[in-house]
């Protein structure tokens, strides 16, 4: 917790954190945890995307290597934990490793990603995606620093990747419960929709005889969550509406609005997209609206590999703990990872489920629990290696 303080101090603005991609801030970041791998007998290095590596090496041969970790960027006045909790949490399960005096057979690594709030450039994972290999020519396109792609290692050395990360979200709070076990991350749809109606005097068009664009718009916005809480699952949000001409006198002839849905299950995601769209041309066709419906983004949804997960869901229980299994509705370098081994994630419980916010605020006692269930769980999965 004193190592998230010290952490959290380093920033490039003033009176607020923020750590963007490749500035002097978070090369001194890279310093400091540098620095703490060291003392926990890690091999310190920065590979050419600036993700910082701690690695023990086992003494067997042909090992693979399992890699914990998070990312040491953040978002503009951000918390201290989204993200580094991940790096200090895999460090400390390493010391404790150490005093518990574990030999691995398998190498390990600890590291803390570069990238993955996208601040800088504005496209997320450019540390895990450098690793991975999986950068996009469109995303590499955007930045300055081109050599990250020698970031890149060889595919079929890593035996899984593990995430130690802040919920981000209440359901542990709610639940009375310091961690829980993540089965998947949300697929993502992001679309724009707009409502085009005719704009009119507000004073002698009758209200029969109205094409009002944002009546129809708000009449989708309402429909939003009703569809989605039949969905278990489901969440979906207007977080954006656009209204013209944007007159007190006018009648509204255009509304334009985005929308953001996401599940864990792919397939139940695109059905209710077309579900909202079916929606949407029905009171487009019963408002005398033209309706245009545009996919910006899609993202697949990524599962957590089950037999990481169970291993993870056994230490949590092991600790006399009840196992909640939750799915993360954001993004994180697991779902990078997942392009080239096996992932895992354990999420800790967050202060009202806040985060990229300063108040953003965890218990030391649950920080304790992950650390204790991450060393655990690293030495479930050694004992599994041994027996393949
Ligand atoms: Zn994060």
């Amino acid at each position: 917790m004193r190592r998230c303080d010290e952490l959290g101090a380093i920033s490039e603005e003033r009176g607020r954190l923020t750590r963007t991609f490749a500035s002097p801030a978070m090369r001194r970041a890279n310093k400091l945890v540098g620095a703490w791998m060291c003392d926990a007998g890690l091999q310190v290095c920065e590979d050419a995307a600036f993700n910082l590596l701690g690695r023990w090496n086992s003494s067997r041969r042909g090992a693979k290597t399992l890699l914990l970790g998070s990312h040491l960027d953040t978002v503009h006045d951000a918390g201290k934990y989204d993200g580094p909790l991940g790096v200090l949490t895999a460090i400390a399960a390493v010391q404790l490793l150490r005093e518990r005096g574990v030999k691995l057979p398998f190498h390990l690594e600890v590291v803390g990603f570069s990238d993955e709030e996208g601040v800088r450039y504005q496209t997320a994972y450019l540390g895990s995606r450098a690793l991975a290999g999986t950068l996009a020519a469109a995303n590499l396109a955007r930045i300055a620093e081109k050599q990250i792609v020698k970031a890149r290692r060889p595919r079929g050395k890593f035996l899984g990747y593990a995430e130690v990360h802040i919920e981000q979200g209440p359901v542990l709070e709610k639940n009375n419960l310091s961690v829980g076990v993540v089965t998947g991350i949300a697929g993502q749809s992001r679309l724009r929709v707009e409502f085009h109606g005719v704009a009119g005097h507000a004073g002698t068009v009758p209200m029969a005889l109205r094409h009002d664009a944002l009546v129809g718009a708000a009449e989708f916005v309402a429909a939003v969550p009703s569809v989605a809480s039949t969905r278990a699952g489901l969440v979906a949000t207007v977080g954006k509406l656009e209204v013209a001409p944007g007159t007190s006198n006018v009648i509204p002839g255009h509304a334009a609005l985005t929308l953001d849905v996401r599940h864990q299950n792919d397939t139940r995601r695109l059905a209710a997209v077309r579900s909202l769209h079916a929606k949407a041309r029905a009171i487009a066709r019963r408002r005398g609206l033209e309706l245009v419906w545009t996919p910006v983004q899609q993202t697949a949804a990524v599962q957590c590999d089950k037999t990481l997960t169970q291993i993870f869901s056994k230490c949590v229980a092991q600790r006399g703990l009840d196992v909640l299994k939750l799915s993360s509705g954001a993004g994180h370098d697991a779902a990078a990872l997942s392009a080239i081994c096996p992932v895992a994630m354990l999420f800790v419980r967050c202060k009202g489920g806040i985060s990229h916010n300063p108040a953003e605020s965890v218990k030391t006692a649950d920080v304790a629990v992950a650390i204790e269930v991450l060393a655990d769980f690293i030495q479930n999965v050694a004992a599994l290696y041994e027996r393949r």
